[in-house]
């Protein structure tokens, strides 16, 4: 920290990143990326002509991926705002929804950024505990008062999801403030709240072309609401990077956006192997939460959370361990191709097989 930084952020803890190792080494469960590439389309559109292209800037309105959106959302192109990742739709809508006087409400186990990006903002927290069992009871949700709201469904890292039902509840009964739905995950068994933007004028829906359209690296993002809260956010976004998407990713998005059979085909194999991953988990005692995301959320009495991770690391599985109140004992592991999974489970059979014959070992008095 130099002498220079203000004072505002002097106690600002910053997220940190799931591992992200330059080498090919890991079996790579512990950031939710896709294990399948792209839609080839993608990789046709992203050309020699595209990288020539590279000299110019990209269009700052983005037109034919929102067109993309809208038509595959049936929404029009101005109720859509893309953005470098989904992470800045959500910071960019922070910064248009909060203030010193309009606190951020959310749970207190869900996506970390929500908090640091509250800090970051000097946006007043307003944190509500998830129930013991990890489920969000939307009745704690009603009646903010014009709080913003923002809730990840399906939630990370638990993965459990609410319906979009019990969601608008929430909506309605929050007029007076934005609620922002982080469907991050959504494609892989949530249900949906895009439907509910034409009924709700403060509902905005924030989505992810990184999980279910396989473009993590791309980074893009898009967030959807009335025209008025995507006036809202473009307010930011042309106050702070116009050209906040990159040619080839615009060509990437548009293309993947429109190829729908492969993008259902793709989702559907990872939500099946999510299953026969928590059915192989729970043969194994873990408890493993109802995950409706591209990753479960489990733990296992025969380990700590910590342990069990560094053991998975140095068989060559990275899964992602958050040693954070009530989840230290628990881990986050990623979907990936079934092949994969059967290497995550042979792995956990040798550790805990190691750990109870070294249970067994230790003395009894
Ligand atoms: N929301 C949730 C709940 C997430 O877990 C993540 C990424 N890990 C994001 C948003 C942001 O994803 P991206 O910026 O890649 O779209």
């Amino acid at each position: 920290m130099s002498k220079f930084l203000s004072k505002r952020l002097q106690n600002l803890e910053p997220y940190t990143p799931g591992e992200q190792p330059q080498d090919q080494q890991y079996i790579k469960l512990n950031t939710n990326e896709n294990p399948y590439p792209p839609s080839p389309w993608a990789a046709e559109a992203i050309n020699a002509a595209a990288v020539n292209q590279l000299r110019l800037y990209s269009d700052p309105t983005c037109e034919k991926l929102l067109q993309a959106i809208a038509t595959r959302y049936e929404l029009q192109p101005e109720q859509v705002m893309p953005g470098n990742g989904s992470d800045e739709n959500l910071f960019f809508a922070l910064r248009a929804f909060c203030d010193e006087d309009t606190p951020l409400a959310y749970a207190d186990v869900t996506y970390g950024c929500y908090k640091v990006w509250a800090g970051l903002l000097h946006i007043p927290s307003h944190v509500i505990p998830l129930e013991k069992d990890f489920s969000l009871d939307p009745k704690k949700y009603y009646s903010l008062g014009g709080e913003t709201i923002v809730i990840a469904n399906p939630n990370a890292p638990t993965g459990m999801a609410l319906p979009a039902a019990e969601i608008e509840k929430i909506v309605q009964a929050n007029a007076g403030g934005v609620v922002i739905v982080d469907e991050a995950y959504v494609d892989f068994g949530g249900e949906s709240c895009v439907p509910l933007i034409k009924k709700y004028p403060n509902l905005l829906v924030v989505q992810t072309f990184s999980k279910s359209r396989s473009l993590a690296g791309a980074r893009l993002g898009f967030a959807m609401g009335s025209a008025e809260l995507i006036a809202d956010l473009n307010r930011v976004k042309f106050s702070l990077n116009p050209y906040n998407i990159n040619r080839l990713t615009l060509l990437a998005g548009e293309t993947a956006m429109r190829d729908e059979d492969y993008f259902r085909r793709t989702c559907g194999i990872v939500a099946a192997t999510r299953e026969t991953t928590a059915q192989e988990l729970a043969k194994r005692g873990f408890a493993v939460l109802p995950s409706k995301a591209n990753f479960v959320f489990a733990r296992t009495d025969k380990m700590a959370g910590g342990a069990l991770y560094a053991a998975l690391k140095e068989k060559g599985i990275l899964v992602r361990h958050f040693d954070a109140p009530r989840i230290a004992d628990w881990l986050r592991i990623s979907i990936g191709k079934p092949e994969d999974m059967h290497k995550l489970m042979e792995a956990l059979d040798a550790i805990l097989e190691n750990a109870s014959r070294a249970n067994a070992a230790q003395p009894t008095d």
